[in-house]
């Protein structure tokens, strides 16, 4: 078709678990915006050398925290953290990862560091009703990235006064449905169900079957009820949970009954190291690993994020407000932000230092690790850390090694607290990775599990939104910088800089420097829903100034790549501007 532009990547080695089981020797052809196959003799076609890399679809990361109401919590308690990272002293200790500034770095060096590794798509996992706009405006300012949130529910007065009350299914799809369109995200999490709001009226630790003590219902409630309305919607991708205990001994037990009560629905099981813990030996903390994957083997429906502990400092961020609050006193440097937000939820800000002699921390360590190896199916079990909460997500390439090179798995399990060593079976898991494993759990895998058929593939059709990696002597060499990355067929990262969307010059229709992934709910009706006067009792204001409407979201994601106006130059002209600023929301 006359008008669409040809590219080549030739001599590289093309990595795709989707079409083949080991990476080939093959060029790879893009035409325009997509992946194609070979073009007629003659096509006058761009040629990018990629002799010794590796091609793969740019990486997909469906649960990191970049954006929205934590983030900035974190960096206000954290303004040390910069210098800290000046100083060396504090990332000296981390796992290998290298120039990122803070642990909650700000949004367009996220976006750098993502690009930098080749990604093209990061899911923020914990969008509040409360700070959605804010949480756009920030995903807005990750370069060339594709983001999108899951709205937090399962804690809310209103919903859990509404299940009380023995309200029907079809309000709960209905409520859902307006709060997931309404604020303008892909998804729904729900961080320990019911035990948030149980947490604020005073109870301890909750598990699934732990009645609320002002509303009487349980976590097994809100989840079957919201994690039905999910499927009945037809959302992309399933409920994506946090579940109830986070962190604490014996937890198997709870995370096992919670996929028993979902058997048959689609379910996204978030930071799964987190969850899976046994009480057995003489410090009464073991792993329970093997377990939770021979659950996962009997459900096929449920997928799994790691959540992986790496040593070194960090901050956690938390929408668990009980499981923050509980561990307060272990904050490292010591201090915490706990924040109720609302009657919607809460979170937790607690900076902390994962290391290398605790008898905990090394567990946990091992616990993620055997995740990994002991899942066979790698497109089921997601490449994480939870980032920042088990470590930054620039330690990708580093925990990229450990999963595909014995000996330095091995030498990293001899520094361990002696008693990890002694429990632990890590080491008689002999599996290693290989790259085509590494591509399933970054991208094909969350790809399918997001409903993103679009990506995480290298099929003809696909969006040609590609890494290429220079070919090091491991893991972490290779994925730690990409030499380039293509969005929709076009450079956006070149050998160590990043192209503004000008300099990329997309073909045909220009898409956005950033795309906004929202979930397809375009049969919500935009009239108020018939809870509005009970919306406007519990939260003090209108539901109509909740709604972000598509102008509303596109204005937010449009114009942030824009030059920055010049400011004006006396104060008069200032007032001036601000008064037309302010005329120009009230019109909207
Ligand atoms: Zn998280």
């Amino acid at each position: 078709m006359s008008g669409d532009r040809w590219r080549v990547i030739r001599g590289g080695l093309l990595c795709d678990p989707s079409q083949w089981p080991q990476p080939i020797a093959a060029d790879l052809y893009f035409c325009s915006d997509r992946i194609a196959t070979t073009p007629p003799e003659g096509t006058p076609c761009s040629v990018i050398d990629a002799t010794g890399c590796l091609v793969m679809a740019s990486g997909i990361d469906l649960h990191t925290h970049v954006g929205g109401g934590k983030v900035n919590l974190a960096r206000w308690l954290l303004p040390e953290s910069a210098r800290w990272s000046g100083s060396g002293a504090w990332w000296k200790e981390s796992a290998g990862h290298h120039r990122l500034t803070s642990p909650v770095p700000p949004a367009w060096e996220t976006g750098r560091r993502y690009l930098e590794m080749g990604y093209g798509v990061a899911m923020e996992p914990a969008v509040a009703p409360c700070s959605a706009r804010q949480t756009h405006l920030e995903l807005s300012d990750l370069p060339h990235l594709d983001t999108g949130g899951y709205l937090v529910l399962g804690n809310e007065t209103l919903l859990l006064e509404q299940l009380a009350g023995g309200c029907s299914q079809q309000w709960v799809d209905d409520y859902v449905a307006w709060m997931v369109a309404a604020h303008q995200c892909y998804g729904v999490k729900v961080v320990n169900p019911g035990g948030v709001s149980a947490w604020k009226e005073g109870q301890g630790s909750t598990s699934l079957d732990t009645p609320h003590p002002r509303y009487g219902v349980t976590g097994r409630t809100i989840l079957v009820a919201l994690a039905s309305a999910v499927d009945r919607i037809g959302l992309p991708h399933p409920l994506h949970l946090h579940c109830n205990q986070l962190g604490v001994p014996g937890n198997i037990e709870t995370t096992l009954a919670t996929i028993a009560a979902l058997e048959g629905k689609r379910l996204h099981l978030a930071h799964v190291q987190f969850h899976a813990y046994g009480k057995e030996g003489p410090m009464g903390f073991s792993s329970a690993a093997d377990r939770l994957v021979d659950a996962l083997q009997a459900n096929p429906l449920v997928t799994i994020d790691v959540g992986q502990v790496l040593f070194g400092q960090t901050v956690t961020l938390s929408g668990d407000l009980a499981h923050q609050a509980h561990h307060r006193d272990l904050a490292h440097p010591g201090k915490t932000i706990l924040q109720r937000q609302e009657l919607q939820g809460g979170c937790g800000v607690l900076p902390f230092r994962y290391r290398h002699p605790s008898f905990v921390h090394g567990l946990q360590w091992t616990v993620g690790l055997e995740l990994f190896l002991r899942m066979p199916d790698p497109s089921r079990v997601f490449l994480t850390t939870d980032h920042p909460n088990g470590a930054p997500f620039t330690t990708y390439p580093h925990l990229m090694r450990l999963l595909t090179d014995l000996d330095f798995r091995e030498a990293a399990f001899r520094t361990l607290h002696p008693e990890v060593q002694r429990q632990s079976e890590l080491m008689q898991l002999k599996r290693v990775f290989d790259h085509t494993d590494l591509a399933a759990s970054t991208r094909w895998g969350p790809a399918m599990a997001l409903g993103l058929t679009d990506r995480g593939t290298l099929q003809p059709g696909a969006l040609a939104d590609v890494a290429v990696y220079p070919i090091g002597s491991n893991a972490q060499e290779t994925y730690r910088e990409a030499r380039w990355v293509f969005r929709r067929g076009q450079i956006v990262y070149d050998r160590g800089s990043i192209l503004p969307p000008s300099s990329a010059s997309y073909s045909g229709t220009q898409p956005p420097a950033t795309q906004p992934l929202v979930a397809p709910l375009d049969q919500v009706a935009p009239a108020l829903p018939s809870w509005e006067a009970r919306w406007r009792e519990i939260y003090h204001r209108t539901i109509a100034s909740e709604r972000i409407s598509g102008d509303e979201l596109q204005e937010m994601r449009s114009s942030r790549w824009e030059p920055v106006p010049t400011p004006p130059s006396s104060p008069k002209e200032s007032s001036a501007a601000h008064a037309r600023h302010r005329q120009d929301r009230k019109a909207n």
